[in-house]
């Protein structure tokens, strides 16, 4: 699926153009008006304005540079402005000019920010105009610097999307991205209930997992990012006792991509919990929900993350009734010196007993939130003061440490 900033930006640039030909051909009372792109020896219609005429004239017709004004124009052997095709030899003499006809042209090349010529942007009319004169030409001129500023733009962001995409094609192809394990404690006990799989990537500078999630998402590439990292998160099992759940992450556009199972397939999956992370709106949340229910009924355990914050918001809690709620750091962090968070973190308590799940708080740093969280009955936590994401060797030598006094 294609998110995003790329393709809003292209929209907004087409709809640049598309008003700038409508503007431009009707000041100058002329029937057809387009932006080209000139490839090699072939002229494309990239953008066309000609109410009625569309059979005539379309968005990717393609014409060789031979039959049209488009070189001679570039080349100064043919006038920017012609009010009357008859009056200049060379168009008169062209094929073309009686085939659409062309009675008057108005032409000016778009260029590239390296100055070479990216295409044309023309108007023109079967009939000859002759009041056209050099203030049209000027008004011409201005509108295609504007459609060379969006043409310019657009160059950019699609260098910028070839790079990110082969950046993130070359993680996914060298798989170059580790997988740490953050313990989730219940909090009556000393043992972890479970561990939570977060992706640290290789390249520099060091950008924190969501940011590289989000490039992924941007170049279409976010479900297949998200389905490795899951597939070497799950890896993990073979380390761990039986019961003990491993929780990974993922988007609702991963969770509906109809491809869990390719991650999933050989592993316990009522030992995976699903997170559930929404950056964004879910698209469609009947399909969300539909889906994660055929997993459920196989023992998939859902959770929703970052609750409290961003678009996981309550409705969406309601609607996918979660086994799972993990109260987000932001509500985590200080509770015990801010009483609204409290009652709000008792709140969320009372609400996941009434539905049957169970809550884990995230990002507890420091002794005094673990017992306020435990004195408001939340029943399980993560954070750096019980245990940092490591490496899952090092995770449970951790772990084992923070174990051996209860035990003892
Ligand atoms: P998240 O899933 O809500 O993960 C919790 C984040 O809080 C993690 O950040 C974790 O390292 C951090 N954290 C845990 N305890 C503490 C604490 O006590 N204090 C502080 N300050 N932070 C703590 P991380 O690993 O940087 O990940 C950030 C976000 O990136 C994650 O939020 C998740 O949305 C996304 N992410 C990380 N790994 C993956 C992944 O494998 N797949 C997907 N789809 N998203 C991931
Ligand atoms: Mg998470
Ligand atoms: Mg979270």
């Amino acid at each position: 699926m294609e998110s995003t900033a790329f393709n809003t930006h292209k929209r907004s640039a087409d709809e640049v153009i598309r008003r700038a030909l409508s503007s431009v051909r009707e000041h100058l009372g002329m029937e057809i008006a387009y932006l080209s792109e000139i490839e090699g020896n072939t002229s494309i219609f990239r953008a066309v304005d000609a109410p009625g005429l569309e059979d005539l004239v379309k968005p990717g017709d393609r014409r060789s540079l031979d039959d049209v004004y488009c070189r001679h124009i570039v080349e100064g052997r043919l006038p920017s402005l012609i009010a009357d095709t008859a009056d200049i030899p060379l168009a008169a003499s062209m094929p073309i000019t009686a085939q659409v006809p062309i009675g008057s042209h108005v032409s000016v090349p778009i260029r590239r920010d390296d100055g070479s010529v990216y295409g044309m942007f023309c108007c023109l009319s079967p009939t000859p105009n002759p009041s056209l004169n050099a203030r049209d030409l000027a008004i011409m001129e201005m509108f295609a610097d504007l459609c060379a500023d969006q043409v310019n733009g657009a160059i950019e962001v699609e260098k910028t999307r070839a790079t990110k995409t082969a950046l993130i094609q070359s993680i996914l192809d060298t798989r170059a991205f580790a997988v740490v394990y953050q313990p989730i404690y219940h909090l009556g006990s000393a043992r972890p209930s479970g561990f939570e799989a977060l992706c640290r990537f290789k390249g520099e500078p060091y950008r924190s997992p969501d940011i590289w999630f989000a490039e992924a998402e941007d170049v279409g590439l976010g479900i297949d990012l998200e389905l490795a990292v899951i597939d070497a998160a799950l890896n993990g099992f073979a380390s761990l006792p039986d019961d003990v759940y491993l929780s990974v992450n993922a988007s609702p556009a991963t969770a509906t991509s109809g491809r869990l199972a390719e991650v999933f397939a050989g592993h316990p999956i009522d030992r995976i919990v699903l997170e559930i992370t929404e950056h964004s709106a879910v698209e469609d949340p009947r399909a969300l929900m539909s889906e994660l229910q055929t997993w459920r009924d196989l023992g998939l355990i859902l959770a929703i993350d970052d609750a409290g914050a961003g678009y996981s918001g309550l409705q969406q809690i309601v609607h996918l009734a979660p086994d799972i709620l993990k109260l987000d750091m932001s509500l985590t962090s200080g509770i015990d010196m801010d009483a609204a968070k409290r009652s709000l973190a008792a709140a969320m308590v009372h609400f996941a007993t009434e539905q049957n799940s169970i809550i884990v708080a995230e990002g507890i740093e420091t002794e005094a939130e673990l017992n306020t969280l435990r004195k408001i009955g939340v029943h399980r936590g993560q954070g750096w003061f019980l245990g940092k994401p490591a490496p899952l060797d090092i995770t449970l030598c951790e772990v084992l440490k923070v174990a051996r006094p209860k035990q003892a």
